[in-house]
């Protein structure tokens, strides 16, 4: 093990803070020994803050039309061999009913930049899941909006809004998108967000076409700024529809450090082990949640539309059932000595 990567690792494990060029040397010198020793680390805070307990969050995605055109998206508007279908509000609602009866106190509207759903139809769906199951906390993961709807969607009853910022390059960020999107647009919508109330979540794409170390210290040192109360990062995975469908993917072990480090930097946040990490590797997240990760977010949607959305090729768990999803889940959890447990979910130390 590099002895300058390991005291810097120390450091980190006490002062939850490093300079950008110590993330980069922390990066570029890991090897195993340092991987295992940032993961043991992790689980120390998972366990001070989580216990062995992973928190589930089902995933309904309600619509994959997009008006964006992400160069890595298989969704994106010019995929014109994607099939695209949107849920009704009654089909949103159902899926919302299954996952109350399977035990999720907390759901995922997720969902492409889809304006034909207009405020008011978010904030009606929002509604009637609320007068259904007052308990169960909402988080909305549709993109880009004004501060004004996102308010309006608060005050509808969502509670919490995923927004990965993908990269907190915004040089690399112009090479992953078209120009009309705009990376401070992105983070201003984030601090917006934070600012309103929301639990909000961002992340990154590991290993993206273009994506250096020092990036990726970007990356870390933005989690550590602004605190997002999740973190959600997979490696990047091509897809055959995309202009990067020849590129690389990215790789399992790299995220994983990721994840640990994250958990290191921030010890209460909430860390998704993704469906893009297994994919990429079968055991996945598995391996996720042994570096630290405490939330797994199956899908809800119905088993007719899962296929359609496809942002990455090979995307595990699109052919079963939830329960089946959630039986297997259980197993994957409890072979690694942790337990998927029924609540809300909130990030520790949350004040509402
Ligand atoms: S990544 Fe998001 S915003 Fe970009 S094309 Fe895909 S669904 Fe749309």
């Amino acid at each position: 093990m590099d002895l300058n990567a390991r005291e810097l690792l120390d450091k980190l494990n006490t002062e939850h803070s490093l300079s950008l060029e110590e993330y980069q040397y922390l990066l570029d010198n890991r090897d195993q020994e340092l991987m295992d020793l940032a993961a043991e680390y992790a689980r120390g805070f998972q366990a001070k803050h989580y216990g062995k307990q992973v928190f589930i969050r089902g995933l309904i995605e309600f619509t994959n039309f997009c008006r964006n055109n992400c160069y890595y998206c298989g969704i994106r508007r010019d995929n014109r061999d994607c099939e695209r279908y949107r849920l009704s509000e009654d089909a949103i609602l159902e899926c919302a009913n299954l996952g109350y009866e399977l035990g999720f106190r907390t759901i995922v509207l997720q969902g492409g930049e889809d304006m034909a759903y207009s405020d008011d139809d978010i904030c009606n769906i929002l509604k009637a899941i609320k007068a259904a199951h007052p308990d169960m906390v909402i988080t909305l993961s549709i993109g880009e909006r004004d501060r004004a709807s996102y308010e309006a969607y608060f005050k509808a009853g969502a509670r919490r809004f995923l927004l990965r910022h993908e990269t907190a390059n915004p040089k690399l960020y112009a090479k992953l998108h078209p120009a009309e999107l705009s990376w401070q647009h992105r983070m201003d919508c984030l601090k917006d967000l934070k600012d309103i109330g929301y639990q909000v979540g961002a992340g990154f794409m590991v290993e993206s076409p273009g994506q250096t170390s020092k990036d990726l210290a970007m990356d870390l040192k933005f989690i550590e700024e602004f605190k997002p109360d999740m973190c959600g990062i997979g490696p990047f995975i091509s897809h055959k529809q995309t202009p990067f469908a020849k590129e690389d993917s990215g790789k399992a072990d790299t995220t994983l450090f990721c994840l640990s480090l994250i958990r290191i930097i921030y010890p209460e946040v909430l860390l998704p082990a993704t469906t893009a990490l297994g994919t990429i590797d079968a055991k996945g997240r598995e391996k996720g949640i042994l570096a630290g990760a405490n939330v797994l977010m199956p899908n809800l949607s119905p088993t007719n539309v899962r296929k359609k959305y496809t942002l990455y090729d090979n995307k595990i768990c699109t052919g079963e059932e939830t329960a089946e999803c959630i039986n297997c889940l259980k197993g994957r959890v409890s072979s690694i000595g942790y337990e998927i447990v029924v609540n809300a979910g909130n990030r520790a130390g949350f004040e509402k």
